[in-house]
């Protein structure tokens, strides 16, 4: 039983106005300015301090400070205190991860304004990223009371095998800035449901909303010792990777970030780091000619388009057959087309700005590229003001032509011939990502024979391809996606974990 007698949170009805005036008129009474600082042991450090702006308008919505001497004194403290964490009955760890889970759904309106001004996520964006982070606290929780119980193990008579899971020590959680709230917790959730005490790295453009979920733990009752935060950029990251204590770490980001962390960990004398990676993908989609064209429409746009395209979920190549490719993609690019960009805590908007200037940068040059070499099938100019990108879908002619993942909303479409499927399907998998999946048919052996072709961590047919459910679609991919288990599903606790076997003559 994965769940306890605890369900998954409920969500909002987006279709009824007053809930969401509601919601809006919460987002706009928070205005900030909030401050994240380093905290250790309890104690917020000194250091460097910097601005952080609202993606959508450039505002200043608060401050962080960032020390390099934090991470060697969070992760000394994570150390000494691990032992008395893995010491407490994994009950109370759970109980303190569910009241934490209830204060977070209390809170709902300031983390959603956070989520908006901080990290450029519309309310319904947000709405599910806390419902997620919820589910992750109970998910853990509830894991953490059937994991860590001393387990009898069948053995000859005269013997008792038992065997007993515990912490593994300080470990180092390092989170991305597309899920600052629910990747964040989820990772922390987890390492201090398994008994580690937590070193957690916040990406550098969304220490805000981390600093307050570590709040929200502490007032939940996690002790000081157990939860430390150091905001910084990836010299901090790897300080923190390369420091003696480290007893595992659980990342999500980039394959090259994942790629370095386990070789700073390999290089290192000692004990033998685990590495638990989430990564990227070039996720694609296939669609036939029996698939439903204002599906197809509905979920390629909230699969590319949505949340500005910045999921490791996201669909990035469409593969759809000939025959329809010209009636399908006029539906799905009149369907962008119809997609509002706007401020996040906007009510009507449904895809906000991407992250920062940079990420803008990458994407329109990487658009502009695309307009010289590819097919234009949609082409769009974002509101100025803010870091804004207009979804963007280019015609390919090879799978092979698309090998690097393009976080943001921009679709690239191959069409395919039957009598060329095979390779289509071949040059999709050689790519060695392999995170989601997308099939578009009523056929059923159509289907099959994507499933079978294409590696994926996570598959879905006949809907869109994002936003996986704790406990229902464990997520996680394979290869250069990620090294598994599955955040959400039945084996994520058991590797923050060490194992004990007592044997004993009786
Ligand atoms: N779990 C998210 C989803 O299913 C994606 C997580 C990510 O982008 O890292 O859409």
């Amino acid at each position: 039983d994965l769940y306890g007698d605890r369900p998954n949170s409920r969500g909002v009805e987006f279709g009824h106005a007053a809930t969401l005036r509601r919601l809006a008129e919460g987002v706009r009474r928070e205005e900030g300015p909030w401050h994240a600082a380093p905290l250790v042991d309890g104690q917020l450090l000194p250091g460097a301090m910097r601005e952080l702006r609202d993606p959508a308008t450039g505002r200043v919505i608060g401050t962080v400070t960032e020390s390099a001497e934090a991470a060697s004194r969070a992760m000394a403290a994570a150390h000494g205190f691990a032992p008395r964490w893995d010491r407490t009955p994994a009950d109370e760890r759970a109980a303190t991860l569910e009241r934490a889970a209830d204060l977070l759904e209390a809170e709902r309106d300031a983390f959603l304004a956070l989520l908006a001004r901080e990290g450029g996520k519309t309310l319904e964006d947000g709405v599910a990223e806390i419902r997620e982070a919820a589910d992750f606290l109970r998910f853990y929780a509830n894991g953490a009371r059937r994991l860590f119980r001393p387990e009898a193990l069948p053995g000859p008579t005269g013997e008792s095998n038992v065997l007993i899971r515990h912490g593994r020590g300080a470990w180092l959680c390092i989170s991305p800035w597309n899920f600052p709230l629910a990747i964040f917790l989820g990772q922390v959730a987890a390492a201090l449901a398994a008994g580690n005490a937590v070193v957690a790295k916040p990406a550098e453009q969304t220490p805000l909303v981390a600093a307050r979920a570590v709040a929200l733990l502490h007032r939940a009752g996690i002790p000081a010792g157990a939860l430390h935060l150091v905001p910084g950029d990836g010299a901090v990251g790897a300080a923190l990777v390369e420091h003696r204590h480290v007893a595992g770490v659980a990342f999500t980001g980039g394959t090259d970030t994942a790629w370095r962390i386990n070789r700073a960990l390999a290089a290192k004398d000692g004990p033998i780091v685990p590495l638990i990676a989430e990564t990227g993908g070039i996720n694609a989609m296939f669609v036939d000619a029996t698939a439903l064209p204002e599906q197809v429409a509905d979920d390629v746009c909230a699969s590319a388009f949505r949340s500005a395209g910045q999921r490791c979920s996201a669909l990035r190549l469409l593969c759809v057959q000939e025959d329809v490719a010209d009636r399908m993609l006029a539906m799905i690019a009149g369907a962008a087309r119809e997609l509002a960009l706007g401020h996040p805590a906007d009510p009507q908007t449904e895809i906000g700005p991407v992250i920062d200037a940079e990420a803008r940068e990458r994407l329109l040059a990487h658009i502009a590229r695309m307009r010289g070499e590819a097919k234009v099938v949609l082409d769009g100019t974002a509101p100025e003001g803010g870091h804004f990108v207009a979804p963007h879908i280019f015609g390919i002619a090879r799978p092979e032509h698309l090998r690097e993942e393009v976080f943001g909303p921009i679709l690239h479409v191959v069409r395919w011939r039957r009598d060329a499927l095979r390779e289509t399907l071949a040059g999709v998998a050689a790519s060695g990502f392999a995170l989601t999946l997308g099939v578009q048919s009523r056929n059923e052996s159509f289907a099959r024979e994507v499933l079978d072709a294409v590696p994926a961590g996570n598959s879905y047919v006949n809907r869109s391809m994002i936003g996986a459910v704790v406990g229902t679609q464990p997520f996680g991919g394979m290869g250069l996606s990620g090294t598994g288990p599955k955040a959400g599903g039945p084996d994520y606790l058991r590797r923050f974990a060490l194992e004990r076997v007592e044997t004993v003559n009786t």
